[in-house]
């Protein structure tokens, strides 16, 4: 029988991010089911850091976890972890008041966002329609992140301060005994205080394992497609149309595309269905004047929701020792660094510091407690 202060259910970065924060101070396992820790959506994202398309909860744990993003510790990665590219937001006719809502929102907090001219998208986007534009605006704070060296480094840094990594090793359940949780991992029993449920999709599914109640986490599938348009793409920015969703950027020197579908799953190795792909064609070659020829990659993921859209950290309200860290829908990248370090502090009993607090973060707003 093995003996661990936390273990860590799921791989990805949610769960790669809280063992790096943990394992100075804490004896952790990590434990990952399949044989990459990138495997399901932490491997399938688009990459993006933003402040403006979110607010509140999500929004201040973005803006607390960037400075570790912009000055990662000495030897954590060696390549920046961001690049800063852009994000032209657009409507198209009949979205105009959906447009000025979104600016009337989001300029107070966001200072570099500005109204965008027709000249303005034509000198960056050529092969954007400007005629069907109707509003723009330009964010220019919207960075690209190297996910693959972030979730390496949150690996790598955890591993060199002890704690344990495990692929292909499956959590099957846990009973709590006392103060302490008899889990079956693999063929193994590990005793720990403490489960961290950073199982993505799966979280409830995980949460059932343990006896604890659903928290009615809710999987969304999204869609994407990378081609060749023909010419270099490398720091082509983020264009979205806002309303709809579907937006197109650089994935290296090719272009990345998604109709930004949500569609209602179980939780699964997501795969892109036909017809998403097909309305991301139509809309790339109906806004722009592009053709999609041969598809270079095809994905799709699952984004996790709560019922109010922001994620959690935080202690179960009814089962002891059972730590939740899911819900990061479409921000769970950009905000890994910052809720990873939040979580490791709240398992930790540790106070939030003031970094936090002046973001208005607290431990209760980040508990799960807020969803029962
Ligand atoms: C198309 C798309 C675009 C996106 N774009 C962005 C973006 O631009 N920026 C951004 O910040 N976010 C983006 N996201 C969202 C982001 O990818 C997710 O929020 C994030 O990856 C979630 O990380 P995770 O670690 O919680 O989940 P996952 O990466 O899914 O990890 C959970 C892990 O738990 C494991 N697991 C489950 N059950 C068990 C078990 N019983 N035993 C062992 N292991 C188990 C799974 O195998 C899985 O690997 C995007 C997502 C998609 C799909």
């Amino acid at each position: 029988m093995k003996h661990v202060d936390v273990l860590v259910i799921g791989g990805g970065i949610a769960g790669a991010a809280v063992a790096y924060y943990l394992a100075p101070t804490r004896r952790v396992l990590l434990v990952e089911r399949e044989s990459g820790y990138g495997y399901h959506t932490s491997g399938r994202s688009a990459a993006e850091w933003t402040a403006c398309h979110f607010d509140g909860l999500m929004r201040a744990i973005v803006l607390y976890g960037r400075p570790f993003l912009d000055q990662p510790p000495p030897g954590f990665a060696a390549v920046p972890l961001l690049e800063r590219r852009g994000n032209l937001m657009f409507t198209v006719a009949g979205g105009e008041a959906v447009g000025d809502a979104f600016f009337a929102h989001a300029a107070p907090h966001n200072p570099g966002l500005v109204p965008y001219s027709a000249a303005q998208i034509h000198a960056l986007v050529p092969y954007l329609r400007t005629e069907l534009v109707t509003r723009a605006y330009w964010d220019p704070e919207n960075c690209e992140i190297d996910v693959d060296a972030l979730h390496q480094g949150f690996l790598r840094g955890g591993r060199a301060a002890g704690a344990e990594t495990c692929a292909n090793t499956e959590f099957h359940g846990a009973e709590r005994v006392g103060a302490v949780w008899h889990a079956r991992v693999g063929a193994e029993t590990v005793l720990t205080p403490v489960i961290v449920n950073a199982a993505g999709a799966w979280g409830d599914p995980v949460a059932a394992l343990c006896g604890v109640p659903p928290l009615g986490l809710a999987p969304r599938r999204r869609t994407a497609f990378t081609y060749d348009p023909g010419f270099d793409a490398t720091g082509v920015p983020v264009i979205d149309e806002i309303g709809s969703g579907f937006y197109f950027k650089s994935s290296g020197p090719v272009l990345m595309v998604s109709p930004g579908d949500q569609t209602p799953s179980l939780p699964c190795d997501a795969q892109p269905d036909e017809y998403d792909l097909a309305v991301a064609v139509d809309q790339l070659e109906t806004l722009t004047t592009l053709t999609v020829g041969r598809m270079k990659a095809r994905w799709a993921g699952l984004r996790t929701f709560t019922a109010d859209e922001h994620p959690v950290a935080g202690f179960d309200a009814v089962v002891p020792g059972f730590f939740w860290l899911v819900g990061q829908g479409g921000g769970g990248i950009m905000s890994a660094s910052g809720l990873g370090d939040l979580a490791a502090r709240i398992i930790a009993g540790m106070a939030l510091p003031d970094a936090a607090t002046a973001l208005g973060l607290t431990v209760a707003g980040l508990s799960p407690a807020r969803l029962r």
